[in-house]
């Protein structure tokens, strides 16, 4: 984004080639600015909405909601024209001045400027010297996820969840963080576990059978339902394309939370009826329709938690913007869609947690637990290391 590509968009065919970020910035130099702040400050944010970096995302969503393609062009500099880069924001000017790259277009920069990012695409087939880059906004982080303790360890015993499954992120993390905390996560789980989870498992006095029945039966019973008939029934691809769709529409950056009550009793149809209208053309794309009852499951959960926040007056925040139509739109250009209100803060120091069983979720919300004050007094530190290694 630093290196300031061309953005355009196409019909579904690649056809009817259009600049559609410039019918909304009037001046160019303020369009290059915010395509250029957009790479510095990367994920969407709904603090910079407002003349920030983040409406390039929201461009961008809506153009693919209109049913067109993105793409970002490094072959040409944005309206075909070269940039007047002292015209730029004053960040973006003297960024792309110290990196001495104020010429050319943008894949001269982005070569001058980091040749790598050219040939990590390169080595996945897209010469982005000859081809444009198809783009869409993402999620870049899961902002939630399973509860676990300081080992990663969570309320399932002998279950450990690090890294993007786990809800360490929080709202905001400040960037670098997220590999970091996978990285740590496994450490200090792998360091919990050769400690003090050796020997045999524990004997509960049940069985495997007794404990893993149901769900064995469960999952048979699902099995030989897929595999049957194809009348009448969806190929599972077809699911879960729907359901991608469906999460990326009402679960992503944008969220309305009269269409999040819709998608959540569609989410319980689906799952219910999952087994029998579900279809599988071979067996070995069986594995398909159980990631698919998973993301079912996780969509249902999800969104639920979504409704439970808008529930508790939880306002947008962080990469969610809940329309809200007792706030103010970021640009009045902008449909009603994206009007919101900004969180003031006041529950950042409230944790939402669910749980789901049998098929219903259930909420509670607690005050984040506070950091324990850190006795290091030598001797105190030396003998708990001497005790156990300080794994507790
Ligand atoms: C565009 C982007 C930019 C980012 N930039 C940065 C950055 O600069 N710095 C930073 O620190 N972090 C960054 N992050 C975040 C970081 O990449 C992630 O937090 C990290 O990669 C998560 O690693 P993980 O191993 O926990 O999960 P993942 O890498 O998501 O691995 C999970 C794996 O599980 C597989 N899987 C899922 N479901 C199933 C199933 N049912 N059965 C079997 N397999 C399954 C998936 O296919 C995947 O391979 C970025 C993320 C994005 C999207």
């Amino acid at each position: 984004m630093q290196a300031l590509p061309r953005f355009f968009s196409t019909d579904e065919n690649g056809n009817d080639e259009r600049e559609f970020l410039s019918d909304f910035f009037e001046n160019r130099d303020v369009m290059l600015s915010s395509i250029f702040l957009k790479g510095y400050q990367w994920p969407f944010d709904v603090r910079k909405l407002s003349g920030g970096s983040s409406i390039i995302d929201i461009l961008v969503y809506m153009e693919r909601s209109r049913g067109r393609r993105i793409f970002l062009d490094f072959r040409e500099n944005p309206g075909r024209e070269p940039v007047n880069f002292e015209k730029l924001d004053q960040e973006a000017y003297e960024y792309l001045r110290r990196a001495g790259a104020c010429y050319g277009t943008p894949i001269e920069r982005l070569s001058h400027m980091n040749m790598p990012a050219v040939e990590f695409y390169l080595g996945r087939g897209v010469d982005l010297r000859t081809k444009p880059l198809e783009i869409a906004v993402c999620a870049q982080h899961n902002n939630g996820g399973l509860a676990a303790d300081a080992w990663w360890h969570t309320d399932v015993e002998g279950l450990f969840a690090a890294g993007e499954v786990c809800g360490s992120h929080g709202v905001y993390r400040p960037g670098g963080s997220a590999l970091n905390s996978g990285q740590v996560g496994s450490a200090r789980a792998a360091q919990y576990i050769a400690a003090r989870r050796q020997g045999e498992p524990d004997n509960t006095g049940e069985s495997f059978e007794e404990i893993a029945g149901k769900a064995v039966y469960d999952a048979e019973k699902m099995v030989s339902q897929v595999t049957g008939e194809k009348e009448g029934r969806i190929p599972v691809r077809e699911l879960w394309n729907r359901a991608a769709v469906r999460m990326s529409r009402f679960g992503a950056a944008i969220r309305n939370p009269e269409k999040i009550e819709l998608a959540i009793k569609e989410v319980q149809e689906e799952l219910s009826h999952l087994g029998a209208s579900a279809w599988v053309e071979e067996k070995k794309e069986l594995w398909l329709a159980f990631r698919l009852r998973d993301m079912l499951i996780s969509q249902f959960v999800y969104l639920s938690a979504m409704k439970d926040y808008v529930d508790h007056q939880g306002r947008s925040r962080g990469s969610a913007l809940y329309t809200d139509f007792s706030g103010q739109k970021p640009d009045p250009r902008l449909p009603e869609e994206f009007t919101f209100c900004l969180d003031d803060g006041s529950s950042a120091d409230l944790i939402q947690e669910v749980s789901y069983r049998n098929g219903k979720v259930r909420f509670e919300w607690r005050k984040v637990r506070t950091i324990p004050e850190d006795d290091n007094f030598f001797e105190n530190v030396w003998r708990q290391f001497r005790e156990s290694q300080n794994i507790y």
